[in-house]
């Protein structure tokens, strides 16, 4: 069975001290009334040590929002596979459309990160979607497809075994507008579809694949409900307690 999964991606919001507070909050509304899924938090990287001191790790998941693209050495401001694994962190987020707009990550420096997340024990969450000018041209499906292919399809079964995908279409992402479950279904069943022909059906249905755009506690039963979402990857919702607990509370409805 594949695993469902809430994971709150903060980006660059909080500092230090809110990190450590909205942690320590998270861990004890969890301890209180246990969730019905993974829960994983993806925070800066200087947070994660810190905020791995005040979790829960069987309760709560840690993850870096990025890693560099190379083992070590003389690559000033990076931080490796190794030293995100190094803090108690599990998981990274690779692929974010915003590391690819904003940084211009190509496919060829993604497949990069993913071996070196792997090679250092990290699971991966890795993110791809489309823009509204390829939504409205109806290439989502390609765009998702050349991007499986291009940074993790090159991945043995049992490698591939350790991502999660998150679908999220940039048009969605930070600016209130959520696709429709129906359309969400549609794409991840496509996903799925994808990693079936390339894995085995097996492979396809344990491969956990997150929903991730403006997703929220009022729209996330609908769209967890949908057969091939498998949960959330959420930005600004996670920033509060209330807020990143209300959609972990879908699982339950
Ligand atoms: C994200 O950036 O991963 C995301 C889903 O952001 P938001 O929930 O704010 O749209």
């Amino acid at each position: 069975m594949r695993k469902k999964i809430v994971a709150g991606n903060w980006k660059m919001n909080l500092d230090l001290q809110e990190g450590i507070a909205l942690a320590k909050e998270l861990n004890e509304a969890l301890t209180a009334e246990k969730p019905n899924c993974d829960v994983v938090i993806c925070t800066p990287f200087i947070h994660l040590a810190s905020v791995a001191s005040v979790l829960d790790a069987n309760l709560i998941g840690l993850g870096a929002e990025n890693c560099a693209d190379k083992e070590k050495g003389a690559y000033t401001g990076e931080v490796s596979a190794k030293m995100v694994k190094s803090t108690g962190a599990q998981y990274v987020i690779l692929g974010h459309s915003e590391r690819r707009e904003y940084y211009k990550e190509t496919p060829e420096i993604l497949k990069e990160k993913v071996l070196l997340a792997l090679a250092n024990g990290l699971k991966v969450i890795f993110c791809i979607g489309e823009s509204l000018e390829e939504r409205e041209a109806n290439k989502q499906n390609e765009v998702v497809k050349a991007e499986l292919e291009g940074s993790v399809f090159n991945l043995s079964a049992e490698d591939f075994a350790k991502i999660v995908i998150a679908y999220e279409p940039i048009w969605a992402i930070g600016t209130g507008k959520t696709a429709t479950a129906e359309q969400a279904e549609e794409i991840h069943a496509y996903i799925r579809g994808c990693v079936a022909e390339k894995y085995g059906a097996e492979v396809a249905e344990n491969t956990s694949i997150l929903y991730g755009g403006s997703c929220k506690a009022s729209n996330a039963p609908e769209l967890f409900a949908k057969p091939d979402i498998d949960g959330g990857l959420i930005g600004g919702a996670s920033l509060k307690c209330a807020d990143f607990k209300g959609i972990i509370d879908a699982w339950k409805k």
